[in-house]
């Protein structure tokens, strides 16, 4: 029995440096953490298929991957999606697009663009979790608990003591997201009184609305939300809070707005920021790789020749309906949503996925951070972490998978000899 200490998680976007795995012959184990994420995640066996299926039957991934190659160098409208890997996964995955013409996006990017489309409309004042955990002294949290998504955030950037609020004092209110669930018991005496009972079961937006009206000194004296616009007023560095992804209703791009405005409003004569949540599965790093790669975000297209982003068209639902081939890679978690499509998929997973129907081709695939090293993006987009591997199982990265696809696709009479896996 090996064990390693303070494993870095690569799941959820908090980049959570703490894990205890133990590993033995039958494979690794995380001591328990609290977080429902990584005690499912990490536990992997040691031995399992590494064989690639085509159709259901086993092949080797030379066959499997030269299928792979006579369907995307074929295919009129080819789709890279899910695109749950480590950057130098969603790099060669980026090739890959620019090479066969593809549009590429994230299984998870509809948080993501809850939040830029009001990013492009008014630019916003956002800071990070090192600045939450150390210098807020109150914790605006709007809408439904960030911990459904982000499940240690509490215990890890709110719960401690900031180091550099005088006296340590730091209070959390929760803004329409009540009544309060169980993964907020770590903050104790933190959760703050707000009055705001009453708005359990009101619509998130005008709740939001109410609280700058408030702002703006147009709400009674004794309205409960008269007293939160004071108490955000007279904070030393107020952060608001919010998992975007968590909104239901059919606009939640205009809760966001009514945030961002909402902090543009009190910071000035007091420091306020917003702290909007989204990114597991590495969904800001495969942002920023695309941004790097394209100068555009996620939900970009190359059928034209050169990129192209358009939000709403090459959202990857609305491009799975034209897709007549889509690779979809999933690395960090044996789990897709549900999806239909009349084209063929290929699919890059771990060996674990229990996928129906059984696509056309399934190349198994090592985690980021189990399987291989890799870099991930922390949630708050400005820390790159290198997770390191922790068992070798003999599966390849999808950055290997993929440039081994590039190699065949260039060369495609020595397709064997390239795709040797
Ligand atoms: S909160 Fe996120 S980063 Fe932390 S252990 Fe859970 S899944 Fe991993």
């Amino acid at each position: 029995m090996t064990f390693h200490p303070d494993t870095l998680c690569p799941f959820c976007g908090l980049g959570c440096g703490d894990i205890a795995i133990d590993r033995d012959e039958s494979g690794i184990v995380p001591r328990p953490t609290g977080c429902p994420q990584a005690d499912r995640l990490f536990r992997r066996s040691a031995v399992v298929p590494t064989d690639a299926r085509m159709s259901g039957a086993a092949v080797s991934c030379d066959v499997a991957i030269a299928e792979a190659v006579r369907l995307l160098g074929a295919s009129r409208a080819p789709l890279i999606a899910g695109l749950a890997a480590d950057v130098d996964g969603v790099l060669a995955a980026l090739s890959l697009a620019e090479r066969i013409g593809a549009t590429v996006d994230h299984e998870r990017s509809d948080a993501l663009f809850r939040n830029l489309t009001v990013l492009r409309r008014f630019g916003w004042s956002v800071t990070t979790l090192a600045e939450l955990r150390n210098r807020c002294d109150l914790v605006l949290v709007a809408g439904p608990d960030p911990a459904a998504a982000f499940p240690r955030l509490w215990e890890r950037w709110v719960a401690p003591e900031p180091a550099f609020v005088p006296g340590g004092a730091r209070s959390v209110v929760f803004l329409g997201g009540q009544p309060l669930p169980e993964t907020v018991q770590c903050l104790g005496s933190r959760i703050e009184e707000s009055g705001l009972d009453g708005s359990a079961g009101q619509d998130l937006a005008s709740i939001v609305g109410r609280l700058r009206t408030a702002l703006a000194g147009r709400t009674a004296e004794d309205d409960p939300m008269t007293a939160l616009a004071a108490r955000l007023r007279a904070a030393r560095y107020a952060v608001v809070i919010w998992a975007a992804g968590l909104f239901d209703g059919p606009q939640p791009d205009l809760i966001v707005e009514g945030l961002v405005r909402l902090v543009r409003s009190v910071d000035g004569t007091t420091r306020c920021a917003g702290l909007p949540l989204s990114g597991a599965d590495n969904l800001i790093g495969a942002n920023q790789a695309c941004g790097w790669r394209t100068g555009f975000p996620l939900r970009t297209g190359f059928d034209g020749g050169a990129p192209l982003h358009d939000p709403e068209r090459f959202a990857w639902q609305a491009r799975l309906r034209d897709a007549d081939v889509t690779l979809w890679v999933s690395a960090f978690r044996p789990e897709i949503p549900p999806f239909t499509t009349d084209g063929a998929v290929i699919m890059l997973a771990p060996p674990e996925m229990a996928v129906t129907p059984e696509p056309a081709l399934f190349i198994p695939v090592g985690t980021p951070g189990i399987d291989h090293g890799g870099d991930v993006f922390r949630a708050d987009s400005v820390v790159a972490l290198h997770a390191d591997g922790l068992i070798d199982r003999g599966l390849p990265s999808v950055a290997d998978v993929i440039g081994r696809m590039l190699m065949a696709l260039d060369q495609p009479t020595t397709v064997k000899e390239a795709a040797g896996c």
